[in-house]
């Protein structure tokens, strides 16, 4: 049997500061955890184990000195494989960065090392974040924690199944269309996408920039806010990076649902929504009635086009960002060919997989001249009105309740040949990015498969605060998270 289950980030903060615990005890049994477990699961592209040991060594040095670095000293995190790690592989799940390793790490994880975390590896997720599967990977996919016929979810699939699994205290993830709740609802943990803008994206490999959001995956609601509390604030180095204070999310959490208004958008319980997962969210939206929040049914009447609007504006944006992937500064290089274009054909037709292609030819077409009015501009103008329907609600409301997804977690194979299907999955989750809002999925039951349901929880730009307070008053008085999946 491999090391138990390791505690949830807050409580192991304790621990380390009691010294009840040591990091490298932590980071060791972790480790070893990783090594038995992870074979199957296959969450980690990359395991730093020298690294983390010594991390570990230098953080135990500070806490038995009574001086620790920051609120994450001695706690052992992994990384979505898209984050830029100076002297560590960096892949984003690419064939094309199989060998990359960058010279600079990611303003987050600079974060992360200032606050005295240790970074156990870089976690699998689909090439480049595009994906709801972590199918797209271009080196393995990861299975489901609760199911290993099922998939985690996508594209921060490995951050969202080595958490429920219990191989770190908790992992970073990123969100341009639902890659943070998605993998975090159908792997039973907290996952949370900050207002676009309150954390830093230099260093996240580019998918489609003005919808790009870096998140905390965590086990419990209150870890998520310790993380993201870490994790934002204003850096120079991203332009949309907004320069307003981080306010106390941990202190935050103490905020009754009394008194709050709740709306529950009509258009997100849909046809062909499994009954698991409305009964689930349903059953969270009564607990928050019953703890006095006022709730009321609302309409975001411009959901249906969401999809449409996305899959134009996100491969739009990705052709652009990808196009720096020609073989000449850096990844992969092939040419079997005699000049520049046979280089640079060459390099994208075998560094890419299916999916990148398909979304690189897609929104090259949607951003060409003849085309461009009738797809690309239309496609921003109806991200205007999904972004006027919530400034709209949100004069009424506080907080928007709703699924994350439409399933529980598929079966790997199920929709891999069919890419409509895949994207219909995100269907509860786009409208968010395309507003740029703040919006959570923590834990809200079981399906009776056994499979983990999660709530979404949206808020105003940043609202973070509110989300996480509703969030932790629904976990507190449930035992979701105290469930694990069977390895
Ligand atoms: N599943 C969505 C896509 O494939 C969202 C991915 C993401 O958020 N990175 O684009």
């Amino acid at each position: 049997m491999p090391e138990k289950f390791p505690a949830d980030l807050t409580t192991l903060r304790r621990r380390l500061l009691t010294r009840e615990v040591t990091s490298t005890m932590v980071t060791r049994a972790l480790l070893e955890r990783i090594a038995v477990l992870d074979e199957r699961l296959g969450a980690y592209l990359l395991v730093d184990g020298e690294g983390a040991l010594a991390g570990a060594a230098a953080a135990d040095e500070r806490l038995d000195a009574g001086t620790p670095a920051g609120p994450l000293d001695g706690i052992p995190l992994a990384l979505k494989d898209i984050l830029s790690t100076r002297g560590r592989r960096t892949t984003c799940g690419s064939r094309m960065l199989e060998h990359f390793v960058p010279a600079y790490d990611a303003t987050v994880v600079e974060r992360l090392h200032a606050a005295g975390a240790v970074v156990l590896g870089k976690l699998n997720m689909d090439e480049f974040a595009m994906g709801s599967s972590t199918e797209n990977s271009a080196f393995k996919p990861t299975r489901n924690p609760w199911a290993p016929d099922r998939v985690p979810g996508g594209s921060s699939g490995g951050s969202a199944a080595a958490v429920a699994a219990g191989l770190c205290a908790a992992a970073l993830g990123s969100d341009t269309g639902g890659s943070i709740r998605q993998p975090a609802s159908f792997c039973g943990v907290v996952g949370m996408k900050p207002t676009y803008g309150r954390v830093s994206r230099y260093g996240l490999v580019a998918f489609a920039s003005s919808l790009d959001q870096l998140g905390p995956v965590t086990r419990t609601v209150s870890d998520a806010a310790l993380l993201l509390g870490v994790m934002a604030g204003h850096d120079p180095r991203d332009s949309t990076s907004v320069n307003t204070p981080v306010p106390d999310y941990v202190a935050a959490l103490g905020l009754p649902l009394e008194g709050l208004a709740i709306g529950v958008p009509r258009e997100y319980f849909i046809d062909g929504m499994e009954d698991d997962v409305r009964q689930a969210v349903q059953a969270a939206i009564d607990f928050c009635a019953g703890r006095g929040a006022r709730v009321e049914e609302v309409s975001l009447p411009h959901t249906e086009y969401a999809v449409a609007a996305y899959y134009l504006i996100a491969t739009a944006e990705a052709s652009s960002n990808l196009a720096r992937y020609d073989g000449v500064k850096y990844g992969l290089r092939e040419s079997g060919g005699e000049n520049l274009l046979d280089m640079y054909l060459d390099t994208r037709s075998q560094g890419f997989g299916p999916e990148v292609k398909r979304r690189i030819m897609l929104g090259t077409y949607a951003l060409s001249a003849g085309y461009y009015d009738a797809y690309y501009r239309k496609a921003q103008q109806v991200r205007t009105l999904v972004s006027r329907d919530f400034a709209r609600v949100f004069e009424r409301v506080d907080l928007l309740m709703a699924p994350v997804t439409p399933t529980v977690a598929f079966r790997l194979g199920e929709k891999i040949d069919d890419p409509l299907q895949m994207y219909l999955n995100d269907i509860l989750t786009i409208p968010v990015n395309l507003a740029g809002l703040p919006a959570i999925s923590v834990p809200c039951g079981f399906s009776a498969a056994g499979l983990p349901v999660g709530l979404q929880i949206i808020g105003r730009p940043f609202a973070e605060e509110t989300i996480l307070a509703a969030a932790r008053c629904y976990e507190e008085a449930h035992d979701w998270v105290e469930r694990r999946p069977e390895l």
